[in-house]
Order: C-alpha cells, then sequence, then structure tokens
C-alpha cells in the first residue's frame, strides 16, 4: 500500500457507538441474537473510553431498581422484565449485579408517585408493603418519620451495581461474538444510502445499522436531536451513620423520601462504612457536557448534609464522598427510542436520571430496530414525533 492510499473502512452489519450503560446491553442483546440463530452478524461496539470509567451517566456504585413503575403502570412489564435480565446477567458474569433488598418510597401521604407505584403493584400483583408512619418508625427506625407520612415498599426492588453490569454486558457481548474498540471516538456519522459511514479517531466503519447510545454526548453526534437533548447532572453523596449494621442491605431497602418540596433517593450500604444519601440538588442543564459542573461548592455540601441528616438522625452530616455525574436529558424525562436516516441509525437517549432500571430492555430496543425495525419494548411516547411535540 502506497503512504497515500486511504486504508479501507472497516465493514460491519451493526455499530455501537457507545458502549455505556444503554450500549452495553444493546450489544449484549445483539450478541445473544447472533449466538442464538447461530448467525455471522458482525457486531462492533465503539467506544470513546476504558469498559468501565466514571465520566458517563453509570457510575456512582449504586442505581435504585424498582418494579412497580411510578411514572406509569405500562412500563411495569419493562421493569419485570429487566429484572429477570439483571438476574441471568449476573448469573452468566457470577456477579452479584441486583442486591434484592427491596425498594421503599417514604412521603407524605397521598403523594401522586407513591400512589402510582402502589396502583401498578396491585394491577401486577406484585410483592409489596404499604405502611403507614407508626408502621414506618416500627419498621425502619433508621429514617425520621413524620405525621401522616406513609410508605410503600417494592419487594422484588433493589440495587443494581452500575459498574459490574456495564463491565458484564460488554465482556458477555464479546464472549459471544462482538467486538468492541475501546478509547476510540466517533467524530461523525453519515448515511450513505445502503449503511452508514461512521468516521472515529482510529478509521473509517461502514456499517449496515448504526445504533447511537451516546448518553450525554448524544446531540454532539446527532445535532438535529439538541433541540429535545439537554445534560442534566446529579450529585451522589456518601454519609457515615453511628451504627452501621442499620444501614446494610439486609435492614435498609434502596429508598426514596419526599418532603416538602425535597425528594432524594439512597442505597443501602455497599461499601460497609458508609450510606449513601442523595437530596436532589439543583445543577445547572447544559448543552455541550465539557461544559458541566464537576465539583460543588462548600455550601451545596452543607446543604446535601443538613438533608441527609434530616432523613437520617444518626448520620454525620459531613460527606465522606460525593460526586456530580450527568445524563442526557429529554423535554419530558421520557427516553427517545426511535430510529432516524431512513430507519438505518437507531437512538436511544433522553434517560433523564432513570436510565439504568430499564437499561437491559432499552438495549433490547434499540437492538431489535437494528435488526428487525420494530420493537414490542418501543413505545408512542419514545418516538421522535413524541418528543417534537411532547404535550400532544
Ligand atoms: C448520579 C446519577 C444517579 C442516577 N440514579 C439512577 C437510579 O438510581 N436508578 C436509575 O434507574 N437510573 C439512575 N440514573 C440514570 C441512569 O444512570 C442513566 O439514565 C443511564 O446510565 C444513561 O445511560 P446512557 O447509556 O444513556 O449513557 P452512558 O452510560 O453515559 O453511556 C454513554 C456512553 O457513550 C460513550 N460515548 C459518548 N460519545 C461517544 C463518542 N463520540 N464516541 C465513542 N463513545 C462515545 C460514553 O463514553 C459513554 O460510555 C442516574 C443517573 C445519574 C447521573
Amino acid at each position: 500500500m502506497s503512504k497515500h492510499t486511504t486504508p479501507a473502512a472497516r465493514v460491519v452489519d451493526v455499530a455501537v457507538v457507545g458502549v455505556g450503560t444503554i450500549g452495553s446491553m444493546a450489544l449484549w442483546a445483539l450478541s445473544t441474537a447472533r449466538r442464538r440463530s447461530a448467525s455471522t452478524l458482525r457486531v462492533l461496539g465503539i467506544e470513546q473510553y476504558g469498559t468501565v470509567h466514571t465520566h458517563g451517566a453509570f457510575s456512582g456504585e449504586s442505581r435504585l431498581f424498582r418494579v412497580a413503575a411510578k411514572e406509569g403502570r405500562h412500563l411495569t412489564p419493562a421493569l419485570l422484565e429487566a429484572r429477570t435480565r439483571w438476574l441471568e446477567l449476573g448469573r452468566l458474569a457470577a456477579r452479584d449485579l441486583l442486591i434484592p433488598a427491596g425498594a421503599i418510597h417514604i412521603a407524605p401521604s397521598g403523594h401522586p408517585d407513591l400512589h402510582a407505584a402502589l396502583s401498578a403493584a396491585e394491577e401486577f400483583d406484585l410483592p409489596h408493603r404499604h405502611f403507614d408512619a407508626d408502621d414506618l418508625r416500627r419498621q425502619y427506625p433508621q429514617f425520621a418519620v413524620d405525621h401522616g407520612d406513609e410508605g410503600f415498599l417494592d419487594e422484588l426492588a433493589g440495587v443494581v451495581r452500575p459498574e459490574s453490569a456495564v463491565f458484564a454486558a460488554s465482556r458477555q457481548a464479546q464472549a459471544d461474538g462482538a467486538e468492541v474498540l475501546y478509547n476510540t471516538v466517533v467524530t461523525s456519522l453519515s448515511p450513505t444510502g445502503t449503511g452508514v459511514r461512521i468516521e472515529t479517531s482510529a478509521g473509517a466503519v461502514e456499517a449496515g445499522h448504526v445504533i447511537v447510545t451516546a448518553g450525554p454526548w448524544t446531540a454532539r453526534l446527532v445535532p438535529g436531536l439538541s433541540r429535545m437533548l439537554t445534560v442534566a447532572n446529579f450529585a451522589l453523596a456518601w454519609f457515615m451513620p453511628a451504627d452501621i449494621s442499620a444501614f446494610l442491605p439486609a435492614r435498609l431497602p434502596g429508598f426514596m423520601r419526599d418532603f416538602g418540596d425535597m425528594h432524594a433517593f439512597g442505597a443501602p450500604s455497599i461499601d460497609g462504612f458508609s450510606v449513601k444519601v442523595s437530596p436532589h440538588l439543583h445543577l445547572p442543564t447544559v448543552a455541550n457536557p465539557a461544559r458541566r459542573p464537576m465539583t460543588l461548592s462548600r455550601e451545596q455540601l452543607r446543604w446535601l448534609g443538613t438533608q441527609a441528616q434530616r432523613i437520617f438522625p444518626s448520620l454525620d452530616p459531613e460527606p465522606v464522598r460525593w460526586s456530580v455525574h450527568p445524563d442526557s436529558q429529554s423535554p419530558d424525562s421520557r427516553p427517545i427510542i426511535d430510529t432516524i436516516g431512513e430507519g438505518r441509525i437507531s437512538i436511544a437517549a433522553g434517560m433523564s436520571g432513570n436510565g439504568f432500571k430499564f437499561a437491559p430492555v432499552w438495549g433490547q430496543a434499540v437492538a431489535d430496530l437494528a435488526l428487525t425495525g420494530a420493537s414490542p419494548w418501543q413505545d408512542a411516547e419514545f418516538t421522535l414525533a413524541h418528543h417534537a411535540d411532547p404535550v400532544d
């Protein structure tokens, strides 16, 4: 080859751009389809960082997993399916990906999210418990419970380990024949009529179909989505309880706590010394992930500590660690799962702070769109048409 010859583009059937949360699950779904049909489907993942990293939406030790969907009862079947897949992936990887601690929501009586989850549990006959304030104080003395509070325990819920999950799905996909290019940045996508040309920092790839699962970076790759997608930023914080035994998964479920206009979520202790309590701190939303806030002020940390201690009075209000992470945000917090480019580019984005629990199913949905053009998991609310005009 002369030194002026352009290297031939690598050719694959399906490329997954961004192997984070949804991308790793899409790769796993594609490679499972490849194995089950004994096909020669060429599947390639392309990830700008390494297998597990701290830049995207998935780091931070734990993610709350719920089954009774407060977001709308019609989403409960997707969460039941996600639970089956979390357990299956955990078995395949020999890792405890889903800690079956349950998840409790404590809120002032009549809270709409709590009651939406309660009706989903009743409709789908899910194991659950409904507590009044006195029951809550007896069962969960770690929490400060106000007069008139109620609690809903989703017994099939728990906490997913996000770094292990992304690692496990990526490795399982590779074991089933997918390839992944790590530390490789995709710089552009151009439909060619018969497929999509992908320019990367390591050369070009020609793919029959591209799945874009680039999370907070999606609008940089597909600028047409910048009207719909922003980058939301979420703070996580961990605190020291006086008695750690009351905060281990055997005694503390994953939790959500509402009072006044404050919403917080968290997880039982996983590291064995601290507990994650994340009161929702309003951080600026940005268009460019490179401009995202990455640090918290002393005042913000103090506010987090005050709120955390309001939830669990025995906590030391000084955070032992904290971090800020981005997620792609859609206008109405519903995900975008749809195709563009005459059906040759599938997109899963706009996970809006809620995508981890659904990830194996949303990964299957974009894999289905790539392989067959349709998915039973795609909902009308996830389409670009819905997001272009979400009030309709
Ligand atoms: C702090 C925090 C707490 C959360 N808590 C919960 C929770 O308790 N429960 C829950 O269900 N959900 C939760 N979520 C939401 C959930 O974690 C996210 O919705 C989900 O992780 C989003 O996944 P993603 O695949 O869209 O993005 P990511 O996981 O960030 O994946 C995108 C990937 O694409 C790669 N990429 C981007 N651009 C390129 C490019 N040009 N070339 C190559 N690679 C590229 C990135 O490096 C990254 O690996 C939380 C989110 C945050 C931020």
